[in-house]
């Protein structure tokens, strides 16, 4: 039988996700014409405790592109790839301030702001090594299903419809090749970050995935080490000032957790030592963060006193 905890958790979610599943404000996104067919009612909360344990509710298994959320998990392997001082000499660990999409370069160095708005993220997954492009990407999707804890596949629709439309993405790119940030080729690397960004996954395996990082980079259900335990350190930290754009201060200052959100509408929370929680529903606010994820995500974290800086 269920423990009183966990009956806790279960029923906290069932609750947060009646309570938010009609909060139908916010838009899907447009600009990947793919992205625009989502059904807006969807809506998943899920998860995973370091013990392994799971819980969901509404449509934790329906698949969606990962988006940005792939940023933490490449930025974690490029750091065990190359080391944080190799990292920061192409990408800074600055919040932006900025959209996801900001063309601003350090004027002084040429780095983009942060691993986790698209410019760092480009160059962060030209760091990941590989003998050839297609080696890097299967590396690439090795990793994220390591994270997940099975194997990965790419949404073949989406990969062509970001790739034929993505021309501010590689505008960034070629801005950063002329600056000095991203020494790789520009076309290889916008494709494979483009694959990286069609990798689908469900609200379950965003919450195991982030699950990993909240249990030191070994996975709570599979049993294996993806990363070393300084590397989720890394990353969680740049998470917690960076992980949902232009409004990551804000996001810090209410749920007072590490997070990262992406276009389709998934978002990523950690309670390191604890938990991840994995969330997806489509429509948007202005700053591009899902709208019934960020309302639910803080209120989790509300119920349970979960913010960072709550006194222990
Ligand atoms: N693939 C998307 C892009 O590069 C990712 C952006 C996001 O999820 N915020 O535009």
């Amino acid at each position: 039988g269920r423990t009183g905890a966990s009956e806790l958790i279960a029923d906290a979610l069932a609750a947060v996700h009646e309570a938010f599943r009609d909060l139908d404000e916010g838009t899907v996104a447009t600009y990947i014409p793919e992205l625009a067919t989502a059904d807006r009612s969807l809506f998943g909360v899920a998860l995973a405790g370091v013990t392994g344990s799971i819980y969901t509710a509404g449509d934790a298994d329906a698949p969606f592109t990962i988006q940005s959320l792939s940023k933490p998990f490449v930025f974690a392997l490029a750091l065990m790839d190359r080391g944080l001082a190799e990292v920061l000499e192409h990408v800074g660990a600055e919040p932006s301030g900025e959209g996801f999409n900001s063309i601003r370069l350090d004027p002084a160095t040429g780095r983009p702001p942060n691993p986790m708005v698209n410019a760092g993220a480009i160059v962060t997954t030209s760091l990941v090594r590989g003998a050839s492009e297609e080696e890097r990407f299967a590396r690439i999707l090795d990793l994220l299903g390591a994270f997940a804890g099975r194997p990965l596949d790419v949404d073949g629709r989406v990969y062509v419809s970001e790739s034929e439309t993505g021309d501010r993405n590689r505008a960034i790119a070629y801005l950063m090749h002329s600056a000095g940030s991203l020494t790789a080729d520009v076309e290889a690397t916008l494709d494979t970050y483009f694959r990286q960004c069609s990798v689908l996954v469900t609200a379950r395996d965003l919450a195991v995935m982030s699950a990993t990082l909240a249990n030191g980079g070994v996975n709570p259900v599979s049993g294996e080490r993806v990363v070393d335990e300084i590397v989720t350190e890394w990353v969680l930290a740049v998470m917690a000032t960076s992980g949902m754009y232009d409004y990551a201060g804000e996001w810090l200052l209410r749920a007072g957790l590490p997070a990262k959100s992406g276009v389709s509408g998934g978002l990523v929370s950690v309670g390191v030592g604890q938990f991840g929680l994995g969330l997806f529903s489509p429509p948007l606010d202005a700053r591009g963060n899902s709208v019934r994820s960020v309302a639910a995500a803080q209120e989790i974290s509300r119920q349970f006193d979960l913010h960072l800086m709550h006194r222990p």
